[in-house]
């Protein structure tokens, strides 16, 4: 994950990111496949869509690593950082998924493209975002009943 250099709070020594000014459609409609599900939902459907065996690990990581994904043949693995509050590892959970589903041909494949490696950061904290101020106003709506 890319670090950004909008930042609106800051905790523990995180940097957290401000919301994107405009969300295209393209997240958004994504976005709604993928809000409010759990994590075994989450890992279900993603292992339909990309046909790997994918694992999540929170480890203890750097402050500047929110998260990282491998893949390895038909297993993936996303590591995120145990130290980040909730809504965030949420946030990193959806960027790294974001990768790993639609920047499955790899990095060498976009550097081939000449597809500069921020767009593809770009995209991926786009999806992030749509599903997590998806999440976000679940939540708001709900603790306002
Ligand atoms: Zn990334």
């Amino acid at each position: 994950m890319a670090a950004s250099d909008s930042s609106s709070g800051n905790r523990d020594g995180f940097v957290f990111p401000a919301p994107p000014e405009y969300i295209p459609e393209w997240a958004e409609r994504e976005a709604n496949n993928w809000a409010g599900l759990d994590e075994f939902e989450i890992l279900v459907r993603a292992e339909e869509i990309s046909g790997k065996r994918i694992e999540i690990t929170c480890s203890l990581l750097p402050e500047s690593t929110w998260g990282f994904h491998i893949v390895k043949g038909q297993r993936a693995g996303i590591f995120l950082n145990r130290r980040l509050p909730d809504q965030w590892k949420r946030f990193a959970l959806f960027h790294e998924l974001y990768h790993l589903l639609e920047h499955r041909k790899g990095e060498s494949f976009w550097r081939r493209t000449a597809t500069p490696l921020s767009s593809f950061e770009h995209q991926a904290d786009l999806f992030a975002w749509a599903v997590a101020l998806k999440e976000w106003e679940i939540c708001w709506k709900e603790s306002s009943l």
